[in-house]
């Protein structure tokens, strides 16, 4: 299995995994890009995942149907480019010989799912589109802090191994307001140093890892002392509660 990421627009990935003969795509934005790439590789497309129902992961989705006749699958309750097989917590979905699991994960849309698998070539992998981004974490439009920091511990207790595939180049910049709240982070200093010198050679810093996640990205790490103290003092956190640390780091990340 090969997983490559296609950069469209000014910063989204769409996710490709294939076997040299079949390919899965996740949240294509576009058509042009994936078409490009089948034809000069001569593999076919199986199968569509869709993470939630914003254009930029979904608008290519009925020209990818139409020129291929790929399933594709997506949210329970999203407004979808039709027709799909919705999918909720619990459901699994076979593709190309692998079993994602289906993680509910709502906070930036209402209904957004994320796609698990445990074992591809030994790997752990996940597809959680804008839920969990390297350093960062989504923005709210049709969620609460505490849905959204329900879904990012969901994606926290997954194994450490696991490759987190986001959908959006924001790493960076993440990492930039990462720093600004902690400081004297040795691993968000080291790793910040890695992302500039990949994307100073125009690589993409994705995918990530949870084990990763858990050391650098302040979204995860709202239970941590470091972190609760930045949101207190320049963020305006009433408490330490978890759920009030991580609305006033999101607060203060939009603003940043
Ligand atoms: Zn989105
Ligand atoms: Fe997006």
């Amino acid at each position: 299995m090969e997983l490559i990421p296609l950069p469209v627009f000014s910063d989204n990935y769409i996710w490709l995994l294939h076997n040299h003969e079949r390919a899965l795509v996740v949240d294509p934005g576009e058509p042009t890009a994936v078409l490009a790439w089948l034809e000069e590789h001569g593999v076919v497309l199986d199968t569509i995942l869709i993470t939630h129902h914003h254009p930029d992961h979904t608008g290519g989705v009925d020209a990818l149907r139409n020129a291929t006749g790929a399933k594709v699958f997506g949210p329970l309750n999203e407004k979808m480019p039709e027709p799909l097989k919705r999918l909720g917590a619990g459901h699994t979905v076979e593709v190309l010989g692998l079993t994602f699991h289906v993680l509910e994960v709502p906070g930036h849309t209402a209904g957004h799912i994320a796609y698990y698998c445990e074992d591809i070539d030994g790997e752990p992998l996940v597809f959680c589109g804008d839920t969990l981004f390297s350093g960062g974490c989504g923005r709210l439009f049709e969620g609460t802090p505490a849905q959204m920091l329900k879904s990012l511990e969901q994606l926290s207790r997954l194994p450490d191994a696991t490759r987190v595939c986001c959908t959006h180049e924001y790493t960076l910049s993440n990492l930039r307001f990462a720093l600004a709240v902690e400081p004297d982070n040795m691993d968000l200093t080291q790793h910040t140093a890695h992302c500039k010198s990949l994307r100073e050679q125009n690589l993409v810093t994705l995918p990530s890892s949870i084990g990763l996640e858990k050391r650098i990205n302040p979204f995860l790490r709202t239970a941590q002392d470091t972190v609760a103290r930045a949101a207190r003092a320049h963020a305006g956190a009433a408490s330490n509660d978890p759920v009030a640390v991580f609305a006033a780091l999101r607060e203060w990340k939009n603003r940043f």
